[in-house]
């Protein structure tokens, strides 16, 4: 596209990238390539971009009206309150996941150093943020892909947490005697030829951190059916579902042996997680 080619301000620059992207996103990617605030933005609009900050800009904003999600674009996302790394690698985390985070909490609040299963940690965000909210715990996360471990390595790094990091189909490469407190999953759960894959963000998303058989159901499936052997008597497993799944979910759980079954809705309503307790 034919873009201004002399010096451009932060003022032009916007006003450029207007024509073709959301007001919003345009902000959020000049913020990125300045690092700066959007305060900083609408305060000094006269300001210079140097010749490298402008090109960068230009070559984002081609990438945003393809559709690519801005987490990709500026390469982070904020999850519980903080920023962690992302890449075309892992899922980018959703405010939803924050109700699994809070449940967690909410139950281990009291429990000292508990032993923490972290199942396709992806990013990592359910790791670290439990690494961090928790009482000392020792935390274990499980990635199916090396990709996915490296981005949830660099955000462990990022903030000064030791997070066990385990390349593994699920449990297949824990030890049998490993036991936790606490498991907890966000797993693929969307139905594989639902039509939302084929758009939006989801798109550009990994489609094996998203898509899970016929029903959405085969990776929680997987889950719940060898939890019991890696959970400490009395120890949870929350699980995040999908919009239809809870009903689903407490029966798997319920003929796995758990009790304590129930389910929560997330901020739009929608069940979103449920958990089980294995039994005492
Ligand atoms: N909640 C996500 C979505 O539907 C899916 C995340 C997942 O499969 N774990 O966009």
């Amino acid at each position: 596209m034919n873009a201004p080619s002399t010096e451009i301000s932060i003022g032009e620059a916007l006003a450029w990238a207007r024509k073709h992207i959301a007001p919003r996103d345009a902000r959020l990617l000049l913020c990125h390539i300045c690092r700066t605030s959007t305060a900083h933005l609408a305060a000094w609009p006269e300001e210079p971009l140097s010749a490298a900050q402008w090109k960068v800009f230009q070559h984002i904003v081609d990438r945003r009206i393809t559709g690519e999600p801005i987490a990709y674009l500026t390469g982070e996302r904020e999850f519980y309150g903080r920023t962690f790394f992302v890449n075309a690698s892992v899922l980018i985390p959703r405010p939803e996941t924050e109700l699994l985070i809070e449940l967690a909490i909410a139950h281990f609040a009291a429990v000292p150093h508990p032993r923490v299963l972290d199942l396709g940690t992806g990013s990592g965000v359910l790791a670290i943020t439990l690494a961090l909210e928790l009482d000392h715990p020792e935390i274990t996360a499980i990635d199916a892909s090396r990709d996915a471990l490296a981005v949830a390595a660099a955000n462990a790094l990022r903030y000064g947490v030791d997070v066990s990091f385990l390349w593994s189909d699920w449990y297949a490469l824990l030890k049998h005697e490993e036991r936790f407190h606490l498991i907890v999953s966000n797993p693929p759960y969307v139905i594989e030829d639902d039509p939302h894959l084929t758009q939006g963000d989801l798109r550009f998303e990994p489609l094996t951190a998203l898509a899970s058989g016929q029903d959405g159901l085969h990776a929680l499936t997987a889950i719940i059916a060898d939890a019991s052997r890696h959970l400490e008597n009395g120890g949870w497993l929350f699980l995040e579902h999908g919009y239809n799944h809870a009903a689903a979910v407490q029966k798997l759980l319920a003929d796995a042996g758990f009790d304590h079954i129930a389910s929560w809705k997330d901020l739009a309503g929608i069940e979103r997680v449920t958990a089980g307790r294995w039994k005492e």
